[in-house]
């Protein structure tokens, strides 16, 4: 019997994982199909219900519901409970378990396409929604030695230090909130090891698809610049961090890396990593 599996947001238009996916799951000849589950606001309590079907593997669940699911599942992986955000569900004997492997993929992506191991350095995060948190967290959890979270909005920005802090003494990182116009920021950018764009500034087919979060002459040009957004897979942001001189890493590994994690939750399988990077490459470029 064909099983299913499935993305859940709104929208999902421009969502690759369908495809790397199902070439994953092609590759190791598994009946299974992974498809688009758009899904408006009024419908999620009854699509995750829906999980429970013997013919259901699991899903992906991505924006804007990697935090409003959590009180629909039935357990929680400890990770995606500190994070306090789930984008793998995994469908065990009509037990829906909530995981998150943003955090994961953003840390293999980082120490294998990047080569950068992040423990005693210093971090600048720009954003501080849901994918900022699963990166804040991999990285205190990784001891960094310091974080600084710079966000337009400052309270978000407040609360993620505040919610890292209560895992950073552990891993003794100073963990702390800027404000995005602080005088201080361009002395704290200057000495960081590693710069991570969580904001959608540069993304394809939003309002600030042409913008870059800052300019070439902030940024670093010793440092790594780490950017989420992967559609582009050359943001403005990349761009700009290439004329200071600085290392890039684009979103795209990251986010094929991510669902290599989930990947294996659902089939219990090595994931293709690179068929996955492959197609999802070709995805984007067209
Ligand atoms: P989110 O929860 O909606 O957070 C968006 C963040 O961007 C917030 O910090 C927001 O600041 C900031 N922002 C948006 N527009 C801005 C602007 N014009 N100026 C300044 N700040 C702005 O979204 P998310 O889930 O964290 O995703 C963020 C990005 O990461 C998206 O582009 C997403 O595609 C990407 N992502 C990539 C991967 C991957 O695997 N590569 C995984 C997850 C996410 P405020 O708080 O002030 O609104």
């Amino acid at each position: 019997m064909t099983k299913f599996v499935g993305i859940i947001g709104y929208p999902l238009k421009h969502s690759i994982s369908p495809i790397f996916q199902q070439a994953a799951f092609d590759y190791h000849r598994l009946d299974l199909r992974y498809e688009a589950w758009e899904t408006e606001p009024t419908e999620l309590a009854s699509v995750i219900d829906r999980l429970r079907h013997p013919s259901i593997l699991g899903a992906n669940v991505t924006i804007p519901y990697k935090e409003a699911v959590l009180p629909l599942l039935d357990e929680l992986d400890e990770l995606a409970f500190q994070i306090g955000a789930v984008n793998t569900i995994v469908h065990r004997e009509r037990k829906l378990v909530g995981y998150n492997s943003d955090s994961g993929g953003f840390l293999q992506a980082l120490r294998e396409r990047g080569s950068f191991e992040p423990q005693g350095t210093r971090v600048v995060l720009l954003g501080a929604g849901g994918a900022a948190r699963a990166v804040g967290f991999a990285l205190v959890k990784a001891k960094v030695k310091a974080l600084a979270i710079v966000n337009r909005t400052l309270p978000r920005a407040e609360a993620l230090a505040t919610s890292l802090q209560s895992i950073s003494a552990e891993s003794q990182s100073e963990v702390y909130p800027v404000p995005w116009q602080d005088d201080k920021l361009k002395e704290i950018i200057s000495s960081c090891h590693l710069l991570v764009n969580c904001t959608s500034i540069g993304m394809k087919h939003s309002p600030t698809e042409t913008e870059s979060p800052l300019k070439a002459g902030i940024l670093p040009g010793d440092a790594l610049v780490y950017d989420l957004v992967y559609n582009p897979l050359e943001t403005p942001l990349l761009r700009e961090a290439r004329k200071a001189g600085a290392r890039v890493i684009g979103g795209l590994a990251m986010l094929v890396y991510q669902g290599a994690i989930s990947f294996k939750l659902w089939t219990g399988e090595e994931p293709p990593i690179k068929i996955m990077m492959e197609v999802a490459k070709q995805a984007l470029v067209g």
